[in-house]
Parts: structure tokens; sequence; C-alpha cells
């Protein structure tokens, strides 16, 4: 008998957590005819609300719903890491909690799982109910990734995959601290499958995910899983020494024809300010990349654990 391990990261959910668990069980005819079980791991995020409260109750209910409870709030990528780590399936499937991974997809899914297919990706196609300055900023930011990395990271690809163990094995191999996993999926590789669906908005609560946050989060995808930043801050100061190198020559030349007629302090004013701030800028990338290198380096643990079920 095959198992699925489902991971679900929770966060201040308390009203998700039973109706996730609803919509997931109509799929329970599915499995015994594939002659598959499951187990439900919710991995709460240092919730603040009741959310361990309802995971115990279904628990007591279902002994295959299972809990990891984290000492604090340690964010989506620890949580979906040690869902990962907690597995024992033979296929896991990463799904928020929230209904936006529509449970109903699975036989699909599985049915490229059963054609050979590593991992089966989803995707949506539109970003219906989202307020539209963050839908364009999304699109921009998958826009620039495509250009400045190499690892493939699809635009409006969803945390939601099915994979088989061997993959799971692959991203669990990956112990960075930084964890950008829509990068981390794409950087192992392996046959994947995108399928498409219509956004969904979700069921109860709010989004975690405000602005600022969801900025804070694309510059870490950027510096997880590309260095093109550090070429441009290079790329910069080769074409300045380049300009002033070419002023210098001009300047000479004028000198020698017309003289030196003093002025131009305004102009010169204008061009240190403008240097100074670039070299600033440049240090300032390279300084963000010296950051994530020393909480690398730290080896401090992804997440820590307060209570398991
Ligand atoms: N989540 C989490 N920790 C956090 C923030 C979010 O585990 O710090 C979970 C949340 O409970 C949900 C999933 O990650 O299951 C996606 O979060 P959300 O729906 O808020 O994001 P959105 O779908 O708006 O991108
Ligand atoms: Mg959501």
């Amino acid at each position: 008998m095959k198992l699925l391990s489902v991971v679900v990261p929770c966060y201040n959910e308390e009203e998700n957590i039973a109706l996730f668990y609803e919509e997931f069980i109509k799929n329970q005819p599915y499995f015994a005819k594939r002659g598959m079980e499951f187990e439900m791991i919710y991995v709460d995020d240092g919730s603040k609300d009741h959310t361990r409260e309802e995971i115990r109750k279904l628990h007591e209910r279902d002994s295959r719903v299972r809990m990891i409870s984290f000492s604090r709030n340690f964010g989506k990528e620890a949580g979906l890491l040690a869902g990962f780590e907690h597995t024992r399936g033979d296929y896991i499937v990463a799904m928020d909690v929230d209904l936006q991974d529509p449970p109903a997809l699975l036989p699909e899914m599985f049915s490229y799982i059963d054609e050979g297919y590593d991992s089966v990706a989803t995707r949506r196609v539109t970003r219906k109910g989202e307020p539209p300055l963050r839908s364009f900023f999304a699109r921009c930011f998958y826009k620039l990734m495509r250009h400045i990395s190499k690892t493939e990271i699809v635009d409006g690809a969803r945390d939601y995959r099915l994979m088989t163990r061997q993959v799971v094995d692959a991203i669990l191999s990956m112990k960075e601290y930084n964890r950008f996993t829509k990068g981390i999926y794409g950087w192992v590789g392996f046959e994947t499958k995108w399928i498409e669906f219509e956004n969904v908005e979700r069921i109860k609560g709010e989004t975690k995910w405000s602005f600022w946050k969801l900025l804070l989060y694309s510059l870490e995808g950027i510096m997880a899983f590309s260095t093109v930043p550090l070429s441009i801050a290079a790329f910069v100061g080769i074409c300045f020494c380049v300009i002033a190198f070419a002023a210098m020559v001009l300047i000479i030349i004028r000198t020698l024809i017309w003289g030196d007629p003093v002025g131009g302090w305004p102009s010169l004013v204008c061009i240190i300010t403008l240097v100074a701030g670039v070299q600033l800028f440049c240090i300032g990338i390279i300084g963000q990349y010296l950051a994530k290198t020393y909480m690398e380096v730290k080896g401090r643990p992804i997440y820590i654990v307060k209570e398991e079920l």
C-alpha cells in the first residue's frame, strides 16, 4: 500500500483547519480505488490563535492527522521544510490550508505521476481577486527572475506540488538557511508536469503576506538564486571608470587648446554626489549578500519544534 503525505503549513488558521480536512477527505474514494493511504501533517507555524487546538481535535478524531508545532513563527518556508522532513510517504504533496490549492486537483495530478513524471506542479493562470498593484509587481518579479536566474521560476507558480519521495529527498538535501522553495523546486530538476487552474480566493481569514513582506520575500528569492546584482554592481563600476577616463582625456585636450579658465564647480558637485551614490548602492548590494552569507555561516536551525503529535 502506497502512502501519500500531505504537508500543510498553517499560521493563525483556526477557521480553516477543519474545512481543509473536510475538503481533502472528499478524495477518499479516489484514494481507496488507488489503494493508497494518506497522512496529513499540519505544521503550526507558531500560531497565536486556536490553530493548535483545532489540529489536536482533528488528531483525536483521525490518527492520520499529525501536527508539528513551532516554538514561534518561523515563516512558511520553514514550515514546508519541517513538513517534508517529517513525511514518511511515497508521494508528498504541499498545500495551503486556505483551500487556494484545490484538493480536487489531486486525481489529475496523480494521473501524470502514473505517466512517469517525478513531480506535478500547479500554476494559477489568473490572479482574480488580488489587488492589481500586487499582481503587477508579482508579474515584474517573475519577468526579472527569468532574466537573471538560471533556475526556472514560473509565473503564478504555487507551492502546491505533488512529488515522489526521490524529489523530496533531493529538496531535503538542500540545507540552506535562506530558503526560497519556488526556486529550490526548480533547482533540483526532475521531470515536472505543469497544470493550470483559475485563482481561487481563500475561504476564511486574511492573507498573511503584506505588500512589504512580499517585497522582502522577492528580494530574498533574487539573492538566493542569482548573483546578477553583484555583476551589475561590477558592470556599473566599469562604466564609470570608462566615462571618467574619457572625460580625463577630453579635459586634457581642451586645456591644451583653450587654456584652463576656472569654473565648473556645480558640475563637479553633481559628479561627486552621483558617484558617491552609485558606490553606496553597490556596497549595499554586496552587503546584502554578505548578510545572507553571515546567516548561512551561523548554521542556526531553520525551525524549532515545540510539540509533535
Ligand atoms: N503561512 C505560514 N507561515 C507564515 C505565513 C503563512 O505557515 O508565516 C501559511 C498560511 O497559513 C497558508 C500558507 O502559508 O496556509 C499561505 O499563506 P497565505 O494564504 O496567507 O498566502 P497567499 O495565499 O495570500 O499568498
Ligand atoms: Mg492563501
